[in-house]
C-alpha cells in the first residue's frame, strides 16, 4: 500500500502517521530522514544535499525530487510507504507524479487531514514566553502544564510585577499559527487537488479523540 498523507501543522497527522504504520507495517518516508539518508550514502547526490544544508539553504525542488526519486527506487519501500510531508507545493506535486510515471509507480491513497483554523489554533495556542529572558517555548514539551520556572534561565517569579515567570502571548500565537494556516490552504492543498487528479484521494475530519481519526483512516484503507 503506498500513501501520502498530507494535513496542517496540528491536525495530528504524526500521531496519525505513526499509526498507519504500525497497523499497515508500510515504511514511513518523512523528506526529513530522506535527506539525512541521502546525505549518509556519500552519493554525489547527497553530496550536493550536504553542500546546500550547509550553506543553510533550503534543499530546492529539484534536488529534492532526485532525492525522492532515489528514496523511491529502493527495495524496502516496493510494498509500501507512508509518505508524510510531501509534496508540500503545487510544483513539487505535479513533479512527483511525473516522477513516479517514469518509475512505473503509482500512489494507492492520498490522505489529506483537515481541521476547522479554529481548532487547530485552540490546540496550538500553547506557545509561552519567560518574562526575564524572553525565551519562547511551547506548553506541548511540558505536557501543556505551565512550569512554575524558566528552563532557559532558572527564573521563578517577577519580583517587580508579582506574576508568574512565563505568560502566554496569545494573540503573537495565534497570528503565527494562522500564518501557517494560510500556507498549507494556498500551497500544500493546492497541492493535493493536483494528485488528485491521478490518484484516490480521502479528506479525513481531524476532529475527534485519536482513535475516532484512527478509524476513519482506517474505513478508506
Ligand atoms: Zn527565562
Amino acid at each position: 500500500m503506498k500513501l501520502i498523507i498530507m494535513g496542517p501543522p496540528g491536525v495530528g497527522k504524526g500521531t496519525q502517521s505513526h499509526g498507519i504504520v504500525q497497523d499497515t507495517g508500510v515504511v514511513h518516508i518523512s523528506t526529513g530522514d530522506i535527506l539525512r539518508m541521502a546525505i549518509r550514502s556519500g552519493s554525489e547526490l547527497g553530496l550536493s544535499i550536504q553542500d546546500v544544508m550547509n550553506a543553510g539553504d533550503l534543499i530546492p525542488d529539484d534536488l529534492m525530487m532526485e532525492v525522492m526519486k532515489e528514496r523511491l527506487s529502493h527495495d524496502d519501500v516496493q510494498e509500501g510507504y507512508l509518505l508524510d510531508g510531501f509534496p508540500r507545493t503545487p510544483a513539487q506535486a505535479m513533479s512527483f507524479v511525473k516522477i513516479l510515471d517514469e518509475i512505473g509507480q503509482s500512489v494507492d491513497r492520498v490522505l489529506v487531514m483537515r481541521a476547522p483554523a479554529d481548532e487547530i489554533v485552540r490546540r496550538l495556542a500553547g506557545r509561552i514566553t519567560c518574562r526575564a529572558c524572553n525565551e519562547v517555548m511551547n506548553l506541548v514539551g511540558f505536557g501543556r502544564v505551565t512550569p512554575t520556572f524558566c528552563p532557559f534561565c532558572g527564573n521563578d517569579k517577577d519580583e517587580e510585577r508579582g506574576k508568574d515567570a512565563l505568560y502566554q502571548r496569545a494573540d503573537d500565537t495565534e497570528a503565527t499559527i494562522r500564518h501557517r494556516l494560510e500556507v498549507f490552504r494556498k500551497k500544500t492543498l493546492p497541492a493535493a487537488w493536483i494528485l488528485e487528479e491521478r490518484y484516490p484521494l480521502f479528506e479525513i475530519d481531524g476532529l475527534g479523540t485519536t482513535a475516532e481519526v484512527a478509524q476513519r483512516i482506517k474505513s478508506v484503507l
